[in-house]
């Protein structure tokens, strides 16, 4: 299997993981962009949201909720903090194997670059 993230799941490439269920693994980023910069990766390989079908519907508001808990658990739920997925060239995904971008710990600012 070629994909990074799904050989991060497998075990068989290291990351620091934060969080795991039957549906997703969560890991911190490499190079983060914040203080807290967590990627919740669904274990399904699905490439981006283009190719999301209605059945992946409810795993992919699984990970949206587990985002919710995962800040909630840091801690800067209240404060508030960012959601990002990036799709294909223009939307800066670089890995393509869909994940959600959870980033708290300071203030971000608006637009994203
Ligand atoms: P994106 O650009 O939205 O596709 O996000 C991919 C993210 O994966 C980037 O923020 C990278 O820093 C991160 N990344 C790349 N390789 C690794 C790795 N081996 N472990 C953890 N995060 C990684
Ligand atoms: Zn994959």
């Amino acid at each position: 299997m070629s994909c990074l993230f799904c050989q991060i799941i497998e075990g068989s490439i290291p990351a620091k993981p934060c969080y795991e269920d039957d549906k997703v693994f969560v890991f911190h980023d490499l190079h983060p962009q914040a203080p807290t910069h967590m990627l919740i990766v669904p274990k399904k390989h699905i490439a981006s949201i283009n190719e999301a079908t209605p059945e992946d519907a409810a795993l992919i508001g699984h990970m949206m909720l587990t985002a919710k808990q995962l800040a909630k658990d840091a801690g800067f739920a209240e404060q508030g903090f960012r959601l990002v997925m990036n799709c294909n060239s223009w939307g800066g995904q670089t890995v393509f194997h869909l994940h959600l971008h959870l980033l708290g710990g300071r203030m971000m600012t608006w637009p994203p670059g």
